[in-house]
């Protein structure tokens, strides 16, 4: 089958795009480009991984989100301000992580979809050494599961901050023991290296946070 909506994948061809042109799906039938898949290869310039790579792969000692051919668009929509997943073309079944194939009807054909952005913590566990430096000097810091309100069989992993207005907020900005499960939480984006933003998760103001709004839709700035 062929995709037709403008978040869909291009049919069977890799991504070749540059930064200014459309953010590509991930559908494909032929084997995955070098420049997205080898760490020591070329990247597509204008990419998140082109990005990631300029920034050797870390930023203030944290590792760096290292996008995959399926991975880019995830990645390009998080700079953007906006969580996207994968969904089937066929059966339309969303999927997380990004990959090529449908695990129900086995398509190949997939499109991005938007999400609110919200869902609930399914799940937290707070960080202490053994860590890498970087991390350790940031510990204790809680992390979360979030199972997302579209399709809690998606979930996703992601440090926390206490409101949508603070994307930036440090990771032990929210004590764990205000955190339970099944607290609803917005997704925000926080800029960690130029051209590369990563997901965080900002307490909703129903969670008893005076500071959040639990709306929006998570904007946080990131250089476009
Ligand atoms: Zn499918």
């Amino acid at each position: 089958m062929t995709s037709s909506a403008d978040t869909t994948a291009p049919g069977a061809t890799p991504r070749t795009g540059t930064g200014s042109a459309p953010i590509s799906g991930s559908g494909h039938g032929t084997a995955p480009s070098a420049a997205a898949t080898d760490p020591a290869g070329p990247a597509v310039p204008g990419s998140v991984t082109a990005a990631v790579h300029a920034a050797g792969g870390m930023a203030d000692g944290l590792l760096l989100p290292w996008p995959d051919v399926d991975g880019e668009p995830f990645w390009q929509y998080a700079l953007r301000g906006e969580l996207r997943v994968q969904a089937c073309a066929d059966c339309g079944l969303r999927r997380f992580p990004p990959r090529p194939c449908c695990p129900h009807c086995h398509s190949f054909d997939s499109r991005w979809q938007p999400t609110s952005g919200r869902g609930r913590i399914w799940s937290v566990v707070v960080a202490h050494p053994p860590l890498l430096p970087a991390y350790a000097e940031r510990a204790p810091y809680p992390v979360a599961v979030v199972e997302l309100d579209e399709d809690p069989r998606i979930r996703m992993a992601g440090t926390l901050t206490p409101s949508v207005r603070r994307p930036d907020a440090p990771w032990n900005a929210v004590a764990p023991g205000r955190l339970r499960i099944g607290a609803a939480v917005q997704v925000v984006f926080q800029t960690v290296a130029p051209g590369v933003a990563v997901p965080r998760w900002a307490l909703c103001a129903s969670q008893g946070n005076s500071q959040g709004t639990g709306q929006g839709t998570g904007q946080t700035g990131n250089p476009s």
